[in-house]
């Protein structure tokens, strides 16, 4: 098995780009710039936005965090997402999810200005990605594409089998893959049976939010598995992929932690200065 490693692929992929940002903060004069906002303390997100934060400044971004309370209305929350629009030094805007149940999180994510969308969830950039034209990808999905692309796994032909089909990763990651010439299935809470659809997938990326869901008897051999899940268990974080009992039988696997989430970290890098680039060439 070789291990699909997300935190060397997106360490070196850093440093790169952040070689990229010196060069155009030469030319254009001022840095990429990402606003943050955090709404409450939910341990995973502070955990999140931490990371975010540190790999920002690794690579020359600016970080502006807006840590609010868990209390806040949404009228506030939709001010300062206007401000955050209207100003012209901020480059990307991202709201770290969940957030409070009171909060509308499709409607606060659509006021984001489609050109400061920095995690490629706006309506509108998803609308643009389901008809295969260029725009800000989700930073998940884009994570996965180019792993797979760095490890030169080409998925033409290929069944893929995605379990979730959510807004932010499984639907998108099923259109990126199809858009590559794979066949898709995507499985969901009303599956009957995950495991018919798994055991006949060349590739399977699983984003389900369900602990060690994956096991050997439902992949065939020498299946790519990609494990998106992220789950706290006993303090310990684990995968929707349960590794050991796999990594015998697949050809590829990403570890959980070190896969998939350096590498969405990564792709919401690339987005801030892709966006930054959109703003200083304008
Ligand atoms: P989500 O919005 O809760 O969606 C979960 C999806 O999984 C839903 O489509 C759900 O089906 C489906 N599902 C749930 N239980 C299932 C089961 N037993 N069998 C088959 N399908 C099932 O979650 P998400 O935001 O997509 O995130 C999924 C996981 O990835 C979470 O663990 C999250 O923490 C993690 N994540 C990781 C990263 C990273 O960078 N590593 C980034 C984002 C998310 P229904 O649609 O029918 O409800």
């Amino acid at each position: 098995m070789i291990l699909l490693d997300g935190k060397s692929v997106s360490r070196k992929r850093n440093l790169e780009l952040k070689t990229k940002i010196e060069k155009a903060i030469t030319t254009y004069k001022r840095a990429p710039k990402l606003a943050i906002i955090l709404v409450g303390d939910n341990p995973a997100s502070l955990s999140y936005v931490k990371g975010k934060k540190k790999a920002c400044e690794l690579v020359g971004i600016i970080n502006e965090m807006y840590h609010l309370p868990a209390n806040i209305s949404e009228n506030e929350l939709k001010s300062l997402i206007e401000k955050l629009n209207d100003d012209e030094s901020v480059d990307g805007i991202l709201l770290q999810l969940p957030i409070p149940d009171h909060l509308n999180d499709d409607l606060l994510i659509d006021l984001i200005s489609k050109d400061k969308d920095a995690d490629g969830f706006h309506v509108v950039n998803q609308g643009y990605l389901y008809q295969k034209k260029k725009t800000i990808y989700p930073a998940t999905p884009k994570g996965i594409m180019t792993l797979l692309r760095t490890y030169n796994i080409d998925v033409l032909g290929m069944n893929a089998v995605i379990i979730g089909r959510s807004n932010i990763v499984g639907f998108p990651v099923a259109r990126l893959l199809m858009d590559q010439g794979a066949t898709i299935t995507v499985c969901h809470s009303k599956t009957k049976d995950v495991g018919f659809h798994t055991r006949n997938a060349d590739i399977i990326v699983v984003a389900a939010g369900r602990p060690h869901m994956l096991k050997k008897d439902m992949v065939k051999d020498g299946a790519i598995v990609i494990d998106v899940g992220v789950n706290r268990v006993d303090g310990k974080l684990i995968g929707d992929a349960d590794f050991d009992d796999l990594k015998d039988k697949c050809s590829f696997l990403t570890p959980v932690p070190g896969g998939v989430g350096p590498m969405t970290i990564h792709s919401l890098l690339e987005n801030t200065f892709e966006l930054y680039m959109n703003h200083v060439t304008k």
